[in-house]
């Protein structure tokens, strides 16, 4: 085995095409025993509940190569637990944890060669998909599934550093009270395209979306929720039944308290208290932490003290724990590095 001719430092954030993939079918009330395949194209009917109606939901997570040479992923256990949530919201069969996590540690092993080198600053970047494969017409469930993984590699989501990013608060709403903000659906992404189109066209980086019904605490962006820093350097992140649990999120506090020994506040967040806090970072598995240096209400400009330029003091430290826990030079909680090989 040998590692492909890829330009780790400079691939980016795309599709490319890896050798293999996994795929388990659900039908008459029970999943396959699974099978790595070659073939990256799915043939479906046209009528397939995916879509007419989109039921799908989906998992990030990523494969990277520790300092010590293995291969390994972050936490893949809350990747399992959160899809089951989210077939379940959807009515849809769940895949069971056990097999979730046996799945990714044969999809990650069978492409060994594309997992980035230690030190490249990519990794492999890991998508479990799970969607409604029958034809439908009538609004319903699927009778049949299909569980995949694809896997494929990622570039470094910083090149150069990372530097903090401008946001908006958005008039748009991303997740209703008792919707399904809570869970990884696709829905809640094609809703979301247009809203962070509008963003970019008026210049921001993204979206802040605050809470639909008053519009007045702090929800999280498309696709990643808040930490914050108070200036006596206690961790805010906010709290609410539709905010996506972000795995990073729950493991920065984790890292927060017990590797820093910082007080951790999880609680409602008024979008009118952002302006007293120091630090804004945005966190999920892409990029673990991205500082936000401005938040822009309708044209009224927050700039955090923390600046343009680099991440604040303490969003800095909670980013270099975590990474070194990731990568192995710092020791992990009991269960948090799961070894492929
Ligand atoms: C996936 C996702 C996140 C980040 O979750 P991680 O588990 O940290 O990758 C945050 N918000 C939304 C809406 C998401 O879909």
């Amino acid at each position: 085995m040998a590692k492909k001719n890829i330009d780790w430092a400079n691939i980016g954030f795309g599709y490319i095409k890896t050798d293999y993939r996994y795929v388990s079918h659900y039908k008459n009330g029970a999943w396959d025993e699974g099978a790595l395949i070659t073939d990256e194209t799915i043939t479906l009917n046209e009528c397939a509940c995916v879509f007419q109606y989109a039921q799908t939901c989906f998992e990030g997570l990523k494969a990277y190569t520790t300092e010590d040479g293995h291969i390994v992923t972050f936490r893949p256990d809350l990747n399992a637990e959160r899809m089951m949530n989210s077939a379940a919201r959807l009515e849809m069969p769940q895949f069971p944890k056990e097999r979730f996590i046996d799945a990714v540690t044969k999809t990650v092993a069978a492409n060994a060669d594309y997992v980035p080198p230690f030190g490249s600053g990519a990794t492999l970047y890991i998508r479990p998909f799970m969607f409604g494969s029958n034809p439908v017409i009538g609004v319903k469930p699927a009778e049949e599934y299909q569980f995949r993984i694809l896997t494929t590699p990622v570039g470094p989501y910083f090149k150069g550093g990372a530097k903090p990013i401008t946001i908006c608060v958005s008039d748009f709403d991303r997740a209703a009270p008792h919707g399904t903000g809570h869970v990884k659906a696709g829905l809640n992404y094609a809703m979301s395209l247009h809203a962070i189109m509008e963003a970019h066209r008026n210049g921001f980086d993204e979206n802040m979306y605050l809470d639909a019904a008053t519009r007045t605490y702090v929800e999280e962006t498309g696709g990643a929720n808040f930490i914050f820093v108070t200036k006596d350097n206690t961790v805010v992140t906010p709290k609410s039944g539709s905010i996506l649990p972000s795995i990073t999120r729950r493991s920065i506090i984790y890292v927060a308290e017990h590797y820093l020994g910082l007080k951790v506040e999880e609680r409602p967040v008024r979008f009118d208290e952002v302006k007293d806090f120091a630090e804004c970072g945005l966190c999920g598995t892409a990029a673990v932490i991205s500082p936000v240096g401005k938040i822009v209400d309708h044209g009224n400009e927050i700039c955090m003290p923390s600046g343009m330029e680099k991440m604040g003091p303490v969003i800095q430290k909670l980013y270099d724990t975590l990474t070194g826990i990731q990568m192995g030079h710092i020791e992990a909680p009991e269960g948090w590095i799961h070894v492929i090989k």
